[in-house]
Order: C-alpha cells, then structure tokens, then sequence
C-alpha cells in the first residue's frame, strides 16, 4: 500500500442519523455498526489537527425525495429521526453540514451548507501546494457516501491535492438491488477515489502528516 503524505486531514462522517440507523424510518442493515470505526477516525483526525465534519440530510415535510416512487418520509428537520446517532463521536467544535433542505435528493455533502454557512468544498480545498486528505464513511455506500466521494474528487485541487480516502469498513450499503454497494464501490473507484480500511489509517500505513 502506497503510504500518503498529506498536510491536513478532514474527516466526513456522512448521514449517522437515527432514522438510518436500525429502528429508523428508513434504516440501513446494519447502519451503526459503522459509528465505532468512525468515533476512531474522528479521534485520531482531531489529535492530529484535521476537521471533523458530519453531514445530515434535513429534510422538509414535503419534498419530490418521499413517495411511492422515492424514499419514505425520513430525516425531516426538527425531528429526532434527523438527529445524528447518539454514539457518534460529533464534538460541539466540529462541523455540521446541513443537506436535502430543499426539493431535491441531496445526496452529495457537497450541495449541503455547514452551519456556519461554508460549503464543504470550501473546507475540504487544498491552499497552494497543499496536500489533503479527506476521508469519507457513513450511510449510505450506495447513495450519500457514494455521491459525496465523487464529488469530492471533482474539488479543484490548484497546486495542492485532495486525496479522497473512502473507508470499507465505516460504510454500509441500502441495497435495494444486492449489488449496489458492489457497484457504488467501483463507481468512487473509477472517479478517483481510494478504497482503505479504517485500520490503514489508524496505523499510518495509508497516511502520514507531513513533519
Ligand atoms: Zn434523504
């Protein structure tokens, strides 16, 4: 394994909500057995100076995303079903990215706004010669995490590089088809993005910060 050097880490927990989670509105198998790798990354992205983000879709009532041809009503603002999962490893120091405010999917982090009113591209972009690693896990490989990770290898990276690190084992998929996740994984792939395990990370075979 090709062991990064990067400057600054980000880290993006995508859509730990409770109603994605299992007893949710529209849970995903398994859905939080990804907060354990994730409270890990967040840990290890903090003491070494890097951002912690957590994206979460914030729903209205009525929106073209809920009805027979789309998704059950889930994650609508206000509700506890939109709150993250209580275990997840989010400090009042970290970013929260709002999405899915609109009449529109939302899928991606990136058409979401942080509560202090940035984009997450904005966070995420290298300055100058920059070199950045941004790592991505949550819910749901097939959707959220799947269109957050291309789109984040589109970020203009200038001089500096955005290294766009999808962690296995910190994902789960929905699946409506068996393969989607299968799919989705080859999809990142083919934009740019790396495939890691949380545990390359945490051991510094993926990535080493800069001295
Ligand atoms: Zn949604």
């Amino acid at each position: 394994m090709e062991t990064l050097t990067v400057d600054r880490i980000v880290t993006l927990n995508v859509d730990v909500q409770n109603d994605f989670c299992p007893g949710g509105a529209l849970a995903v198998t398994d859905g939080d057995e990804v907060i354990t790798p994730l409270n890990a990354l967040n840990d290890f992205t903090r003491e070494n100076g890097g951002i912690v983000v957590a994206s979460g879709d914030q729903h209205p009532q009525e929106t073209p995303h809920f009805g027979p041809d789309a998704w059950p009503v889930h994650c609508v603002a206000g509700t506890e079903g939109a709150e993250l999962h209580k275990d997840l490893n989010i400090l009042p120091t970290d970013i929260i990215v709002d999405k899915g405010m609109g009449q529109t999917d939302g899928y991606s982090a990136f058409e979401g706004i942080t509560r202090q009113g940035e984009t997450l591209e904005s966070l995420v972009a290298p300055h100058g010669r920059e070199r950045v690693a941004l790592l991505i896990g949550g819910l749901a490989t097939d959707y959220c995490v799947k269109n957050s990770a291309i789109d984040a290898t589109k970020v203009p990276q200038g001089e500096g590089r955005l290294y766009v690190l999808v962690i296995e084992d910190a994902m789960r998929a929905v699946n409506l088809q068996p393969t989607d996740g299968e799919e989705a994984i080859k999809e990142m792939e083919a934009a740019g993005a790396r495939m890691v395990e949380s545990v390359d990370i945490l051991t510094g075979r993926a990535l080493e910060l800069a001295k």
